[in-house]
């Protein structure tokens, strides 16, 4: 920058964001299981059944990383469906495009894209989702509004991401589990503490269930409802582009 050059636009948390799931992403299964003590598959059950993809529908994963949502829409959306695997580091798309390969999943497209700036038409899918992908975002609201224009009128929008404790001795409880268990877990297991800080830090920022139903219905999106799971440590939320 001395000689006038400017650096590619790239936010410190883009950075931050890229190097913890680069770094994570050969290991970023095992983690998911250990951290969450397996749980993460039913929180990601709830929210595939609540997606309800029918055979034929177009589905866009963003931030589908490894691809646990993605192999499940495909399965659902049959031959005549397409299911498309994205996500902004091609670290985790590669782990992604191999754990499926070796599922027998051939026909999900894979591609690489930032949430904040979606590059399909409008009205091109019928279900979106990003899980547990939201909080990592720099511009939320961005991507709120351009993964909703990449809806179908009638399509809808799924964010699975954590939330707010709904009981004060639940948030004690919990704000132990990430403050100190996680980044022990983080270091013995992957030998990397400070991306499991950096997890407990982002879901500490990220928005609670009002603020993000708020800010779905900002983007455009109606009958926006939240579903609480695990006493509100995760939370769905799902709204219609009408
Ligand atoms: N959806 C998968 C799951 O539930 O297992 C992966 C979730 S992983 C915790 C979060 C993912 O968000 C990472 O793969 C990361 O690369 C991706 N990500 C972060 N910022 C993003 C952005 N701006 N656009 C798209 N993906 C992003």
């Amino acid at each position: 920058t001395h000689f006038g050059f400017e650096e590619v636009p790239v936010s410190d948390k883009q950075k931050r964001v890229a190097g913890v799931f680069t770094s994570v992403a050969a290991k970023y299964d095992v983690m998911n299981d250990v951290m969450s003590m397996g749980i993460h598959r039913i929180w990601k059950r709830f929210a595939i059944d609540l997606a309800a993809v029918r055979p034929g529908e177009k589905v866009l994963d963003v931030a589908g990383g490894t691809g646990d949502l993605a192999r499940e829409f495909s399965k659902a959306a049959g031959p005549k469906g397409l299911v498309v695997l994205s996500d902004i580091n091609a670290a985790m798309l590669g782990e992604g495009r191999s754990r499926l390969a070796d599922k027998g999943i051939v026909n999900v497209p894979v591609t690489q894209l930032n949430a904040e700036k979606v590059p399909f038409p409008d009205d091109t899918f019928d279900l979106i989702t990003i899980g547990f992908g939201l909080r990592n975002v720099t511009d939320k609201d961005a991507a709120l509004r351009s993964m909703t224009h990449c809806l179908k009128p009638g399509g809808r929008l799924l964010v699975l991401e954590f939330s707010k404790p709904l009981s004060a001795p639940l948030a004690k409880l919990y704000d132990q589990y990430s403050f100190k268990f996680l980044p022990l877990m983080g270091k013995l297991v992957a030998n990397d503490a400070d991306s499991y800080r950096y997890l407990a830090e982002s879901i500490r920022m990220h928005p609670d269930q009002q603020t993000l139903k708020g800010m779905m219905e900002g983007a455009g999106l109606s009958r926006v409802q939240v579903y609480n799971l695990t006493g509100g440590i995760v939370a769905v939320h799902r709204g219609f582009k009408l």
